[in-house]
């Protein structure tokens, strides 16, 4: 599948310059110093292109303190959502950066069947990951550029990862259960790939019957009940 070379070569740098420094202007804080939630940049949803681009190689194309501040709208704007992770191409900028962080309390019988432990928060940029074994793990999960579904995907549950961060340190990193869930959708995200694609359909919910039917720790009840 290939797409319109015209769509992906409309970001410019000069344009990727231009949307930053507008969402920068935009930002604002309150009195505790926090951004307001109102000033930060919209998500945007399936639909649009931007969410099937390959995201353009981070080489620089921002001041360092530009970046920074970026970064710090984007950390905003997931707690905000609120969600465990967000990409740059989900606020309309195709380059590979996202930011991860997932402190939220879970029940504790949760935690343990989907290996959900505490991420503090970090940015990745020019991310990669492969799989390390065979072990996979199937659940549901959501986006925040596909408001309100949920759908099973079979994900690796053991992945080794590289990244820069925003100081230019090369990182590998090995990550496990849930937090390689998140780190694999995010990374995902920067080459178009949003996490349906992956996703067993039948297992398709939306929000409400998610909620009160197939919430629980693991997807037999759904898997029984949905015919996947
Ligand atoms: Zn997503």
């Amino acid at each position: 599948m290939t797409l319109d070379r015209s769509v992906t070569a409309a970001y410019s740098p000069g344009r990727l310059a231009d949307l930053v420094g507008t969402m920068l202007e935009r930002a604002t804080r309150g009195n505790h110093g926090t951004l307001l939630p109102e000033t930060l940049p919209s998500i945007v949803q399936l639909g649009h292109p931007v969410l099937r681009m390959e995201a353009q190689e981070y080489t620089g194309q921002l001041e360092p303190e530009v970046l920074e501040a970026l970064l710090e709208i984007m950390r905003a704007t997931m707690h905000a959502a609120p969600g465990v992770g967000l990409a740059a191409p989900q606020i309309g900028l195709p380059l590979r950066l996202a930011v991860l962080e997932d402190t939220f309390a879970t029940d504790a019988e949760i935690a343990r069947v989907r290996e959900r432990e505490s991420l503090e928060y970090f940015a990745i940029i020019n991310p990669h990951y492969q799989a390390v074994g065979t072990r996979t793990a199937s659940f549901y999960e959501g986006c925040l550029s596909f408001s309100g579904f949920q759908a099973v995907v079979e994900r690796p549950a053991d992945l080794a990862a590289t990244y820069t961060t925003p100081t230019g340190e090369t990182i590998q990193r090995k990550f496990h259960g849930w937090q390689a869930r998140i780190l694999a959708h995010e990374t995902d995200h920067l080459d178009g790939t949003v996490y349906i694609d992956r996703a067993m359909t039948r297992s398709l919910v939306g929000a409400e019957e998610y909620a009160s039917r197939w919430a629980g720790a693991d997807i037999a009840a759904a898997r029984a009940g949905l015919g996947f």
